[in-house]
């Protein structure tokens, strides 16, 4: 069992306490590294999650509102606080969820920026007069917290997801019914006991709830009092979210699944394409939503660049993330794992060659997937068409720029793209052709504070980071005055 001075207590958290667990349900979290059971933490009931909503609601302040001051104070102490205990939260982060210990506290401290970033950005939200006087008016603009927000995590970035919904929604004034991954609760705990212990919030402006998804969604959506949910996490449930609120009309904001070309052209520097491809391919062992799924790469360097990706993942270790410099650590679970699998035998079965990794019958039996390449994919493998959140690398040749940027878009996601070439008028089409919300150019870098992030078509609806993202939790409110 994980001990942790973060993790005393293992329940909720309503209007301001640590829930009891009267009925004592819970459920349990593994460590992916060696399949054990690393802790049982509390199952919540419905009239549990109500409690918090409501707790919720008796925090929100609208006549009277907190002022910029106090805001940006409890955003600069959540970050404080992370920072402070960066260490501990990333070894929590790395037993729960596997990825590397360097990793899991480098998450940590890109979820400090998020809060780092809305504290110094808050003033935006500050209430102004509009220069004009239209229909003989004053006219005031003000940025009205929405109401209480449900924010719904994945178990990818335990701590960088909540941190991009809740600087957001602390900033506007909104209290929160917080639901983290069954799969990494640990971290969220933690999170919690860093706000109960150094920051002055008042009670109910933060609530933990954790337990039964179909529980807790139904109450966040059925709740007339939670105006707006927000959500990361794999668009069937965004889409089940958008039809289970459609009803009373809320806000969503949604961050879905991905499906990122990586394109390389023959111009590229094919050593920072190499370089970059693996950054961003291997980060959280393949898990995150803006890792490179389909890799286009021109028909002239193929062979070279193919080379070049092999001799770098043939020298990546995997193993488990606690132990020292390891670069990949398992999988999350059995499902996530059979899925790299299926997808690597498929492409294998249809054509594809093997260019790095084993082959699906020289798998062992744990959750730790060795890096893969394959070669010659098309668009009828699984690999090309879905989401593969794994190690693997998937190659397909292309010719032309057109023909390319089509390729690219042929998905319902949008979410990240990637294009490596040195030809500046040619990376500007390519981006602008790309339906993507977020497109690097010559970097395999995803997100970050300072700017939005978000995506187009079935990727979701919303933005995180950067203004947009501070601007997502309130509604502007206009006050024309006549006289
Ligand atoms: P993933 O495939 O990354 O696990 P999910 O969409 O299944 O993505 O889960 C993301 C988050 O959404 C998790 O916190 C999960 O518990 C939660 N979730 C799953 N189903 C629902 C639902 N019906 N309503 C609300 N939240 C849900």
């Amino acid at each position: 069992m994980i001990e942790s001075p973060l993790l005393e207590k293992l329940t909720g958290y309503i209007g301001g306490r640590w829930t009891d667990n009267e009925h004592g349900n819970t459920f349990d979290v593994y460590n992916p590294a060696t399949g054990k059971v690393i802790a049982q933490v509390a199952s919540m009931s419905e009239d549990e999650v109500n409690a918090a909503i409501a707790s919720g609601k008796s925090a929100l302040r609208l006549t009277s509102p907190y002022s910029i001051e106090t805001r940006r104070k409890w955003l600069e102490d959540i970050r404080d606080a992370l920072k402070a205990n960066k260490e501990e939260v990333g070894r929590i982060l790395c037993m729960e969820h596997g990825k590397p210990l360097h990793e899991a506290q480098g998450e940590v401290d890109y979820a400090a920026g998020f809060f780092d970033y809305c504290s110094k950005h808050i003033q935006a939200l500050d209430a102004h007069t509009i220069p004009e006087k239209p229909k003989d008016c004053t006219w005031t603009v003000h940025y009205r917290p929405i109401g209480v927000a449900g924010l719904i995590t994945p178990w990818n970035f335990p701590i960088g997801m909540i941190a991009k919904k809740l600087s957001a929604a602390l900033a506007a004034g909104c209290p929160s019914v917080i639901k983290p991954a069954s799969e990494t609760p640990l971290t969220m705990i933690a999170l919690f006991s860093l706000m109960d212990k150094h920051t002055d919030m008042p009670d109910g402006m933060v609530n933990l709830v954790m337990g039964k998804a179909s529980v807790i969604g139904k109450a966040l959506c059925e709740s007339p009092d939670v105006p707006m949910l927000s959500f990361t996490g794999s668009t069937e449930v965004g889409r089940k979210l958008i039809v289970d609120t459609a009803e009373q009309v809320k806000k969503l904001a949604l961050e879905l699944g991905g499906n990122a070309p990586f394109i390389v052209f023959d111009d590229a520097d094919l050593d920072a394409a190499a370089d970059n491809l693996i950054a961003n391919k291997f980060r959280g062992g393949g898990q995150t939503c803006v890792c490179a799924n389909r890799i286009f790469v021109h028909e002239k360097v193929a062979d070279a660049f193919g080379e070049k990706l092999a001799a770098r993942v043939n020298k990546m270790t995997v193993g488990d993330g606690i132990n020292g410099d390891v670069d990949i650590g398992p999988l999350i679970n059995q499902a996530g794992y059979d899925k790299v699998k299926r997808h690597v035998q498929d492409a294998l079965e249809k054509g594809a060659t093997l260019v790095a990794g084993k082959k699906p019958e020289e798998l062992g039996n744990d959750l730790f997937f060795p890096p893969t390449v394959v070669h010659g994919v098309n668009r009828d493998m699984c690999c090309y068409q879905e989401e593969t959140f794994g190690p693997l690398v998937p190659m397909a040749l292309f010719r032309t720029e057109e023909e390319v940027i089509e390729a690219g878009n042929d998905t319902e996601f949008g979410l990240a793209s990637y294009v490596f070439t040195n030809d500046a008028e040619r990376a500007q089409r390519v981006a602008a052709g790309l339906r993507f919300g977020h497109c690097g150019w010559n970097t395999g870098t995803g997100p970050t504070p300072e700017a939005p992030f978000g995506g187009m078509k079935a990727s979701g609806i919303g933005r995180e980071g950067g203004l947009e993202g501070l601007f997502e939790f309130v509604e502007a409110q206009t006050v024309p005055r006549g006289f």
